[in-house]
């Protein structure tokens, strides 16, 4: 049994003065990730904060044109809302395909951005697991590794990072607004997570006594031609061996933005916007489409189980690409 103590906050500046004081406290939301991690004893925090009651539950429209969506809205209420379904139908679909409708009830926008590797190792606390225990070795270099990542690895650790949501987000360039003890700060999603290097056991750039607050939509919204194709061994309930968001603004055929996020292949949402630069005012066609796939995976190792990902994302970038087009 881990003995923990648990509060619930309506205050965002009690919350953060908890979080800043209490030894090994961390914030609890839906629960549908942090508890497993409990009941494994992957992690044992002395103290839960329940974050669920503070104000930020909401999704309104922001002055600028975009959206912006509660931390503490669940994906479901965020994926069937009205402003997300027309405007980021990109966004809704990356959602829907995630988990299970139970799940998608309980679980935050925040707990979703927060949520860990699905590595079995790092689950499996009798397996050596530098994300769970630094410096400990890695099981999955060398081990069963058909789930793992196929860029941005590093000599620590190769798992991916598991959302739906978020690979949706980085197409979309979106930001999170967090709240700590030193007041506010944005950061862009593509900043928010991070590679393993050689610090595997963070995740991501959220400082300890951080809480998130909102995520920020661009008022830009690529509704008209976008996809997310998601690739998995069932059609439902079950993580991604490889994800893709692909959003792109058209003109008679040219491309006058385009983006493409992967998910399933790397320890953060992988995007690399300076490839898809090189491909405005092209023709969007397979050839080109290729070409871009070819520039967003390179440099791709597999592992050997997982081999497969580096073919399997390059066929599903293309598919991804030509649906977005003829949407
Ligand atoms: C069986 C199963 C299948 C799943 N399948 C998928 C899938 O296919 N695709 C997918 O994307 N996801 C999937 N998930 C994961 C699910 O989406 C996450 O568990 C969920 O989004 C986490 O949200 P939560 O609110 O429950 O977070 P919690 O479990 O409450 O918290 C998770 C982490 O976030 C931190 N946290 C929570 N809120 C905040 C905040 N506001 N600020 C700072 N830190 C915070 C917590 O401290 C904790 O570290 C699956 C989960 C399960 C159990
Ligand atoms: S891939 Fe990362 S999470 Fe998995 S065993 Fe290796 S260090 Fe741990």
């Amino acid at each position: 049994m881990n003995d923990f103590n648990y509060s619930r906050f309506v205050d965002i500046g009690q919350a953060v003065d908890d979080l800043t004081k209490k030894n090994y406290a961390k914030p609890i939301a839906g629960g549908t990730n942090l508890l497993d991690l409990m009941k494994y004893r992957v992690e044992n925090p002395h103290y839960l904060l329940d974050v669920n009651r503070l104000p930020y539950r909401e999704i309104v429209e922001a002055p600028n044109g975009g959206l912006r969506l509660g931390a503490m809205v669940t994906n479901a209420d965020t994926a069937y809302h009205s402003l997300v379904e027309k405007n980021y139908p990109l966004l809704s679909k990356a959602i829907l395909s995630g988990a299970s409708a139970q799940l998608r009830n309980a679980a935050t926008n925040g707990g979703n951005l927060m949520q860990r590797t699905r590595c079995y190792y790092f689950y499996d606390t009798a397996t050596p697991c530098n994300k769970r225990e630094p410096g400990s070795g890695c099981s999955a270099i060398g081990g069963f590794n058909r789930i793992h990542a196929i860029l941005g690895t590093s000599e620590t650790c190769i798992a991916t990072h598991p959302s739906d949501m978020c690979v949706a987000l980085a197409a979309l360039d979106a930001e999170i607004v967090v709240q700590g003890g030193e007041g506010e700060r944005r950061i862009p999603i593509l900043e928010f997570h991070r590679l393993p290097g050689d610090t595997p056991q963070k995740d991501n750039h959220l400082k300890s006594n951080e809480i998130i607050t909102f995520i920020d939509l661009p008022a830009e919204t690529y509704n008209q031609n976008f996809a997310y194709i998601k690739v998995r061994d069932r059609p439902s309930y079950a993580f991604a061996l490889v994800s893709v968001a692909a959003a792109m603004k058209l003109t008679d055929n040219r491309i006058e933005n385009i983006r493409v996020a992967l998910g399933g292949v790397s320890h953060k949402p992988w995007r690399l916007p300076q490839v898809e630069e090189k491909f405005v005012g092209k023709e969007a066609n397979n050839e080109n489409f290729e070409q871009l796939a070819e520039e967003l995976l390179d440099g791709a190792q597999g592992f050997g189980d997982n081999d497969f990902k580096i073919n399997l994302a390059h066929k599903t970038i293309i598919r991804a690409l030509n649906e977005a087009r003829t949407r």
